[in-house]
Formats: structure tokens, sequence, C-alpha cells
């Protein structure tokens, strides 16, 4: 049976033999209407993941590119130069939103010139930080060019903080503090989003004051997430299951009547429904637990590179991945 999104394309020869009056047709051509499997389609948003550096340790992380250590070791990432060639491929493409992450892209020295960049070639720009390192002076900075801006929050409980790893030499973020980041945000008119990953040191907890203070365009609430590679060492320990998550979800649904979207992703919903490059430049894919990476997109271009991925469009529209954000 032929699928609905295939397209026949076929010709028809009639042949008639006058002489015993039979009819034959020749089918000569069957194209397919897209050449890439049916679950490959480029989706128009993609996360740059430019750093393997961070200032935190949050136990789950799930960008640590420890499955490449040595790899990095010879070359821990791109030189400004490299990743601004990989924004000039990502803008010919019918991508319409860079998504700047790590690590923790704030320690990019040249964070900046990227998101300019990246907005002069027509992109929607948005960073993904922890926001240890966001204040006035860098805001200013951007004169305008940076559209969004997610802080990524677990807990506003700082033992939580500590035992998750959201912290640096025992400093992590208070409750004040990321009041103030997102005054900050607000105040350069750039769009907010918030990020939670739910595990086993958060699920029982409630952010419904809290979020409905800093209110956020969107909410993104992710169930903690194994990769092989990634996050082995400590993932164990703070596995939920789907129950406990979406025990989660219920328990702060109740924020949507402030205007707040929930965006919720569990396991199934985060895998293979993300474009990416790691900090290497390389495409790369989650779908069998574990990061699958193309070759370099500076060595064989965006197109080949993305050959070499999967990526899943069914499942990016479901996790809402596709929304207002110009
Ligand atoms: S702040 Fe983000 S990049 Fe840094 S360790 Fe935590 S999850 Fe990983």
């Amino acid at each position: 049976m032929v699928s609905f999104e295939l397209y026949i394309k076929y010709m028809v020869i009639l042949l008639r033999y006058r002489d015993n009056d039979v009819f034959c047709f020749y089918i000569t051509s069957y194209v397919p209407f897209e050449k890439k499997p049916m679950n490959n389609d480029l989706v128009p948003a993609i996360n740059f993941h430019l750093w393997k550096y961070c200032n935190f340790k949050c136990k789950f992380c799930f960008a640590t590119y420890e499955d490449e250590s040595e790899l990095y070791n010879l070359k821990s990432h791109l030189s400004e130069n490299e990743m601004l060639k990989i924004i000039d491929e990502i803008s010919e493409q019918k991508i319409t939103k860079i998504t700047f992450a790590g690590g923790e892209p704030m320690l990019c020295k040249w964070l900046t010139n990227l998101i300019k960049y990246s907005k002069a070639k027509g992109l929607t720009t948005m960073i993904v930080t922890n926001g240890y390192l966001l204040n006035e002076k860098w805001l200013q900075n951007l004169n305008g060019t940076l559209d969004w801006i997610t802080l990524s929050i677990d807990t506003i409980d700082s033992k939580n903080q500590i035992k998750i790893g959201r912290e640096t030499k025992g400093k992590y973020i208070s409750e004040n503090d990321f009041l103030e980041k997102v005054k900050l945000i607000k105040n350069h008119n750039i769009r907010f989003k918030l990020n939670t990953v739910v595990n086993s040191v958060n699920r029982n907890e409630n952010l419904i004051e809290f979020v409905k203070k800093i209110k956020p365009e969107r909410w993104k609430i992710f169930q903690v997430l194994p990769i092989e590679g990634q996050n082995d060492l400590y993932i164990n320990q703070l596995l939920i299951s789907k129950l406990e998550y979406d025990n989660y979800l219920k328990r702060h649904k109740e924020v949507e009547k402030y205007g707040i979207e929930i965006v919720a992703e569990d396991n199934d919903l985060m895998t293979g429904s993300y474009l990416m490059i790691d900090p290497q430049g390389r495409l790369y894919d989650n779908v069998n637990g574990k990061y699958n990476y193309s070759q370099s997109i500076l060595e064989i271009g965006f197109n080949k590179a993305r050959e070499q991925i999967s990526l899943n469009k069914r499942k990016f529209v479901e996790r809402k991945g596709l929304y207002e954000w110009s």
C-alpha cells in the first residue's frame, strides 16, 4: 500500500497494437515525494551546543560529551570563525530559530557576536543558560539582538540545588537572585522561557508561587533522561517514574490559568525530536539512548551531515516545538 505521504508519479504509455487490439501499460517511473526517510524531515529550530564547559555540575547533565572525551581532549570546541561558518550553513536551511546552549553558553567569550551575527542573518535567537553570569552589562551589549532567554531552574530550595549539582564551589542562585535576573530579562524586552528537569530530588516540590512570580511565556518541564556516555555516573539516583513525572505536571497545571504555557517532555518526547549541533560542529541525535554524531558540518556541509542523523518531525511538533517565536 502506498502511504499518503508519497507522491506517485507515473507515466503511462499506451501502446495499441492495432493488429490484436491489446493495450499495454508501462509504469515508467515511481518517485517518492521525499527522498529522505519519512521521519527525517528538517525542523525549523536548531540547538547549537557551543560549549562543553559549564560552571555548574548538574548530575543529570546530558551535555557533558564524556563519550567523546578523547576527541574533546584534542579540541574542546570550535573557533569563533568556525562557529560563524556554521551559522552561515544554518541560515541557508529552512531554519528560523537558533538556540545557543552548552555546557554553559555564556562562558563562550564570543557568544554576543554569534547572537548578533545570527540575528543579522534573519534568525530568531535564543540562549539556554543557568543564569549565573547573566547581568545588566551583558544584556546591554546585545543591543536588542537576543529574542529569547531560557533559564534552567529545577528548584529554589538551596539544599536541593546543591544535591542536584546546580552550584559552583558551594554558590548557587537564590530565589531573590532569580527574581532579579528575570526582571533584567524583561526590562530588556527579551522573551522569557523556563526549563525544569524533574528528578528524584525535586519531584515532590511545588514551584507554583515562584513560577507565577517570574511568569515565563513557556515552561518546559522535562522528565530526567538517561543518556549513555553523558550522565551514567549519577543517573540511577535521579531517575523518576512516568507516574511521578505526571504527578509533577498535574500539581503545576494551575499555572496555566495565569497565561503560562506548560510544555511537557517525557523521556519519549525528548528522544529523536531535537536538531542539535555539538561543540565540534557535528549534528547529532539521541534516538538510541546515546549520541550518534555526523561528520563535521564544516567538512561535509549541512545537508550531508543531516543525512547521517535521525530526526522525528512528528515528535518535534508533538512536543510543541513549533510556536510563534519571532
Ligand atoms: S547548568 Fe546545564 S550545562 Fe551546566 S551542568 Fe547543569 S545541565 Fe549541564
